[in-house]
């Protein structure tokens, strides 16, 4: 900024376009200095995109503040939940029973309401975070709710009585409980003031790579359909063609999606039926889906009917696929303690780019295998 001020000036002093093209690479270099914004020379926009879901937004307030994640339940009767589609990044863990459970993760966008939300887990910390989110969630085991304690996260539970949360009278508790992320986060700053920066977790695809994918995709469906069939194990396709993929969690939360060309994104399903949004009727679609194998073991943490709420392993490495474009990319990822963001690496050992929009990590479970068609 002072760096910007002092430069000023110089540019009224003299007219040199090599001093002003210095300029006006400092100002944007040093971004959002307002006060020497607009006495510059025509500068080229500076495209602001969201740290989280890799979204271009149009104001920094809406990226300069704390990520909000809430934790929303996927029990049948809990169906259709509210407010999945604005998440940025969105996490699917089984639970007791092989429930699955969602910590949805917000920052360019705000919901309202989200929910039914529900209690928190053990891994739910170790996933949380690197992300410095505004944790919010009904209790949880009290085992659970220490170990929150003593990562210090940034906690708002329902329990502790914020205005932010409320019951939808009209459906029947524990499937009841909403709340706004604006509300939310809100609660949050009063308690949690955030002065930091959102960390990038991810490393996303600008147009050109979108476009590009789009074009490998296509070319390979053509280049598949030319070939001679018969000649099994000669065929090497350069990309790996998705249509649907399964996911075989249990307790009638079996997902899938499927790629939709026209949009770019895969549009999810659940247990067989259309996944939708309750606020909007619409169903849910995803830019990114990551399906990350973890080692679930008991943890030990027992829920009301005495199921043991699992460890997820979510910490260390493992395998993993990303399905981006409608192309399925393998890959390993790795999170070397609890601080790291995981990433998610191809087979020569780079990170993987991903779609902007949103991004939904299904953790399963290391014993079973996705399917794809
Ligand atoms: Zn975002």
């Amino acid at each position: 900024m002072s760096r910007n001020k002092r430069c000023l000036p110089a540019v009224v002093l003299t007219v040199a376009v090599v001093m002003a093209l210095l300029i006006v690479q400092g100002c944007s270099w040093f971004g959002g200095d307002s006060e020497s914004s607009g006495k510059q020379a025509p500068q080229e926009p500076e495209r602001l995109t969201c740290p989280l879901c890799g979204s271009e937004v149009a104001d920094s307030s809406v990226i300069d503040r704390r990520p909000v994640a809430v934790k929303v339940e996927n029990d049948p009767a809990a169906r259709p939940q509210s407010g999945l589609d604005k998440a940025g990044v969105v996490y699917e863990e089984i639970t007791e029973g092989g429930i699955t459970r969602f910590i949805a993760i917000y920052l360019c966008r705000d919901a309202d309401p989200v929910g039914p939300i529900r209690s928190a887990r053990p891994a739910d910390i170790d996933i949380i975070y690197p992300y410095d989110a505004l944790f919010c969630h009904c209790g949880g085991a009290p085992s659970t709710l220490s170990m929150i304690k003593q990562a210090k996260i940034a906690d708002l539970d329902e329990f502790g009585e914020y205005d932010a949360y409320w019951r939808f009278r009209d459906r029947r508790a524990p499937h009841n409980l909403y709340a706004g992320t604006a509300q939310l986060r809100q609660a949050g700053d009063a308690i949690y003031p955030f002065e930091g920066e959102v960390d990038t977790a991810f490393d996303f695809l600008g147009q050109a790579e979108l476009d590009e994918m789009a074009a490998g995709r296509a070319g390979e469906i053509a280049r598949a359909g030319a070939e001679p069939t018969g000649e099994p194990g000669e065929y090497e396709p350069l990309v790996t063609v998705v249509n649907n993929i399964y996911i075989p969690y249990t307790g009638g939360c079996k997902a899938q999606y499927a790629y939709d060309v026209a949009s770019g994104k895969f549009l999810r399903y659940v247990a067989g039926r259309l996944h939708t949004d309750l606020t909007t009727g619409g169903q849910l679609s995803v830019d990114t889906v990551i399906v990350q194998y973890v080692t679930v073991s008991p943890s030990g943490i027992v829920d009301v009917h005495g199921a043991d709420s699992p460890n997820l392993g979510v910490v260390g490495s493992g395998r993993a696929q990303v399905f981006v474009m409608g192309q399925l990319i393998d890959a390993n990822w790795e999170k070397a303690s609890r601080g790291w963001h995981t990433r998610y690496l191809d087979n020569s050992g780079n990170e993987i780019k991903l779609k902007p929009g949103s991004v939904w990590i299904q953790l399963v479970p290391a014993t079973e295998q996705v399917s794809i068609d």
